[in-house]
């Protein structure tokens, strides 16, 4: 699904950009002229977001469609699990399937703040991966071209509910030998605990490409709401350089892309076979980043005559 480049050199570096279901009219109009700014910079792939509990469940599959149908991008679709019974995460495999998605990203979801499950329930992603395996067996027939590929959500930090990180590796470990191809990791703010986290990751035997998680920090606001959801601690530093900069909102995005596209170098310096960049549904940030980063790409026959027809 993603192509982890092998010896030659420059290795070309996979790019993935996520976004999320439009929830108005207007959302949709803003996405769409974000797809088209994206579309233009020929990612391997682009990810759309699950509800946790499926809540936006046909708002993201409409999405996936017109993604397969209205666009050469290659959706990969999240799907959350926790709570969900086998058979109600069944059907969702299958419609994705049925869809000609060959991708999807297998989550948890925020657990229900009781702990509380229904019986049979999915508890981990590590049963999403195993159930997608097996309903993929069951069609095996229609894969001829290969299987679903699954990623899998990897942590820089500790999970919030995890008690080690030793622990979120042994869990990254399950994730891979039930069956996941690829992992993404959540927002981070220190190269170093992307490093880290490959390192201790390949020590125990975790062998499938981790990508950073790049999240263009050009928003006081959705860096501050970011740390509060996924329970990781920003950078003071940077929280008080975009604090500085206050109502100036060139100083802000000049400051915020200058962070990530840092955070992004030293990543890919550690390693990194790509990258994967959370839009919030805007081009504008992620693409000033990319500008930055000049990343080899490979180039694509496909996209170089579509520029060509689009030239006459
Ligand atoms: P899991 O891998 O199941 O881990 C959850 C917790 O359970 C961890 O603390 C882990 O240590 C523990 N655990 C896991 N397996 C076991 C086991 N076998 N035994 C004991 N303990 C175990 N959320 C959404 O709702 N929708 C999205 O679209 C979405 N996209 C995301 C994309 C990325 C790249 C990332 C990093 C996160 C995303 N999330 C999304 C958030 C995600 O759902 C949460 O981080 C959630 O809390 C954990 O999901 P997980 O898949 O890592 O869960």
């Amino acid at each position: 699904f993603i192509d982890v480049p092998g010896a030659a050199a420059p290795a070309p570096i996979a790019l993935s950009y996520e976004l999320f279901p439009p929830r108005s009219a207007a959302a949709s109009q803003t996405l769409w002229t974000t797809i088209r700014e994206l579309e233009a910079t020929d990612p391997d792939y682009v990810s759309v977001t699950y509800g946790a509990s499926g809540s936006n469940h046909d708002t993201a599959l409409e999405l996936v469609d017109r993604l397969q149908l209205e666009t050469t991008l290659r959706p990969l679709a999240h799907l959350t699990c926790v709570g969900g019974t086998p058979e109600e995460l069944t059907a969702v495999v299958n419609e994705l399937l049925d869809r000609g998605v060959r991708g999807i990203l297998a989550l948890r979801g925020d657990a229900p703040r009781d702990g509380a499950l229904p019986r049979g329930a999915l508890r981990y992603a590590q049963d999403l991966i195993e159930l997608i395996r097996r309903v993929e067996g069951r069609r095996c027939a229609q894969f001829a071209a290969g299987k679903v590929a699954i990623g899998v959500a990897a942590y820089p930090t500790r999970h919030p509910e995890s008690p080690s990180e030793v622990h979120d590796i042994e869990v990254l470990l399950a994730k891979q030998r039930s069956g996941a191809d690829f992992a993404i990791t959540q927002v981070f703010f220190h190269a170093d605990q992307y490093a880290s986290l490959v390192h201790r990751a390949r020590r125990a035997g975790v062998t499938i490409p981790i990508i950073p998680g790049i999240m263009p920090f050009t928003s006081l606001r959705r860096v501050e709401k970011l740390a509060q959801l996924s329970g990781v601690a920003p950078d003071p530093a940077l929280v008080d350089r975009l604090r500085s900069a206050g109502d100036d909102a060139a100083a802000v995005r000049r400051i915020g892309t200058e962070a990530s596209v840092r955070l992004a170098e030293a990543a890919l310096g550690a390693g990194a076979p790509g990258l994967h960049l959370y839009t919030f549904n805007e081009h504008g940030a992620a693409l000033d980043v990319l500008a930055r980063l000049d990343l080899p790409r490979p180039s694509r026959p496909l996209l170089a005559a579509r520029h060509r027809v689009a030239a006459v």
